[in-house]
């Protein structure tokens, strides 16, 4: 088996909280039944708009949230209800780059210190070693030598980013799920950090989760892409199958709104209507229909599954049943 993660029905609902007693009054459906698989060594790209579930997604397969329902399996091993200690070890493999990296490290903690905690949490390594291993992933991810007795305020945008990353792989991990990790980002220094994550995928034998809303951002980095919307994985697909051809009209409304530099080539833009409904109460059958330019009347009614419709394509919509 080449996967080193499994996602099998993934649930990750919150309750709502209301009225005088602070009930629960409903749930938001943030991730709504989702499964799939990345490789060892692969890239997996997760695409949508803001609040389709695909942050949470990533939060819920590191086990900063707790999974309402379904599976994962992370390198053969069940990690889905681990806690405590067994859950500690178990993170040592998997690690997250964030959006912001100036909200994720302690602004009164020098980089050095930032960068070996991991590494001092997991073992007894002398003072010495410690520093020369952070030494040398500082200056591998492209930071000065000093940049170890500074703090994260003296770095610009790009360079947090890269002090984010050497963290992210002091303990040498096996997955590495970076949730926008360019959306912050000033687009001249986007595809040098881009580029650092692809050289250190090879280098570092690293499977990536690759979570971004910008369409260009993914298919430069990912192998396979999934698309999701409202809490649901509507495609998944090669890089390639999936921009040349998709499938679900949400992905062809998406792929219509990249920007086509070459004239001959620009198609019609899809437009959609109105917004995306709320997780907290989803339309009934397929999740899209209310905004879908081609939905049917049964769309209402029945909710399409995941459904491998070529080699290695699988869509959600009753138009290719
Ligand atoms: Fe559109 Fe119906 Fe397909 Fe949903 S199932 S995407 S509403 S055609
Ligand atoms: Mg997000």
């Amino acid at each position: 088996n080449g996967n080193l993660l499994e996602i099998q029905n993934l649930k990750t609902y919150y309750p709502i909280k209301g009225g005088f007693f602070k009930r629960t009054v409903g749930n938001v459906k943030a991730v709504d039944d989702v499964s799939f698989t990345i490789g060892k060594g692969e890239t997996l790209g997760l695409v949508g708009e803001s609040g389709c579930g695909k942050s949470t997604t990533g939060r819920t397969i590191l086990r900063l949230l707790s999974p309402t329902s379904g599976k994962i399996i992370f390198d053969g091993k069940d990690i889905t209800n681990l806690s405590g200690k067994d859950l500690r070890l178990a993170r040592k493999d998997f690690q997250m780059v964030f959006q912001d990296p100036y909200a994720s490290l302690n602004p009164k903690q020098m980089v050095g210190d930032i960068v070996s905690e991991p590494i001092r949490n997991f073992s007894n390594k002398s003072l010495k070693d410690l520093k020369d291993e952070v030494m040398s992933l500082l200056k591998r991810v492209g930071l000065p030598e000093d940049a170890y007795y500074k703090y994260p305020h003296e770095f610009s945008g790009g360079q947090r980013q890269r002090i984010g990353i050497a963290r992210a792989l002091a303990l040498k991990p096996k997955l590495i799920i970076a949730d926008e990790p360019v959306s912050a980002l000033d687009v001249s220094v986007q595809s040098q950090v881009l580029n650092l994550l692809k050289e250190l995928q090879d280098e570092f034998d690293l499977t990536f989760l690759f979570i971004a809303h910008d369409l260009s951002v993914v298919k430069h980095m990912s192998d396979r892409i999934g698309v999701m919307y409202l809490g649901n994985l509507v495609e998944l697909a090669d890089k390639d199958s999936l921009y040349s051809e998709p499938l679900h009209p949400y992905t062809q409304a998406l792929i219509s709104a990249i920007p086509e530099p070459d004239p001959r080539k620009r198609k019609e833009r899809i437009v959609l209507q109105g917004d995306v409904p709320s997780p907290a109460n989803p339309p009934t059958g397929c999740p899209f229909h209310t905004r879908c330019p081609v939905a049917k009347e049964e769309c209402s009614k029945v909710k399409p599954t995941l459904k491998e419709v070529k080699p290695g394509h699988q869509v959600a919509c009753i138009l290719y049943n």
